[in-house]
């Protein structure tokens, strides 16, 4: 039985943004929390492709699909109609998709291309067909022999129900795509949620921040290795490096 899916989910609630900075956390909090699969870890080590780094490939849906084994993503249809409800079309989609995951790959090891939605892909991204929630991801890996899992497939579903947005505006019950999909793909990737809030990774959604945050940053360079080579993506790297070893403001 060596394939088994995991999850990991946000939160379906919004809290109210509470002022907690990430740095008053208790000691010993480390602002971040492997996925845990299995009860051993999870990552990506091989992709799809052979491209070194390691680059995994993403892909929105073009039409509908289920995934065996899968929880909540088991039935997908095309992200695109359930967005362009609330306004987005697919440049806009495209591009926030790009950002977040950009906010990964400036900081640590690891590279995302997006393909054609007719080519297998690492990751797929999708509209739930059984509406819940806001999103989820669900995480496709080998299990071994006391060691770390390896995720071979990861799929992102958001549901086409909610009114999603792009930037920040205060209302706690819409979501911001961009900020969504960074949340989703760290699960993706192999982190699971640190506490409720102060982390891009925390299960409750507030608009404080819409950056990597210091625990996020730790978490994914645990995994992956920390970015040295600087071809990641030009424009968040900068921003996103110094975070890395100042303190991150939490807004
Ligand atoms: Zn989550």
């Amino acid at each position: 039985m060596g394939r088994l899916w995991g999850y990991a989910t946000i939160a379906a609630m919004a809290i109210g943004a509470i002022a907690l900075p990430a740095t008053s956390r208790a000691d010993g909090f480390l602002g971040f929390e492997l996925l845990q699969l299995d009860g051993a870890g999870v990552k990506w080590m091989t992709t799809s492709n052979s491209e070194r780094p390691l680059t995994l490939t993403y892909a929105l849906l073009d039409h509908e699909q289920t995934f065996d084994e899968a929880r909540n993503c088991d039935g997908m249809t095309p992200l695109e109609p359930a967005l362009s409800r609330s306004g987005i079309d697919k440049d806009h989609l495209e591009a926030e998709l790009q950002a977040a995951f950009a906010m990964w790959s400036a900081v640590a090891n690891i590279n995302f291309r997006q393909v054609d939605s007719g080519t297998p892909s690492d990751i797929v991204i999708g509209a739930q067909m059984r509406p819940i929630g806001y999103a989820f991801t669900d995480v496709h890996y080998r299990r071994s022999n006391g060691g770390i899992n390896a995720i071979d497939r990861s799929l992102i579903c958001l549901n086409p129900q909610r009114r999603w947005k792009i930037g920040f505006d205060g209302d706690l019950g819409s979501y911001d795509l961009r900020y969504t999909i960074a949340h989703e793909i760290g699960h993706a990737i192999g982190l699971d949620h640190p506490g409720a809030s102060g982390q891009m990774m925390a299960f409750n959604y507030d608009e404080r921040f819409r950056q990597l945050q210091v625990g996020d940053i730790t978490g994914v360079t645990n995994i992956y290795g920390r970015r040295t080579d600087g071809t990641g993506a030009a424009e968040p790297a900068n921003e996103n490096r110094g975070a890395e070893y100042a303190s991150v403001p939490t807004r």
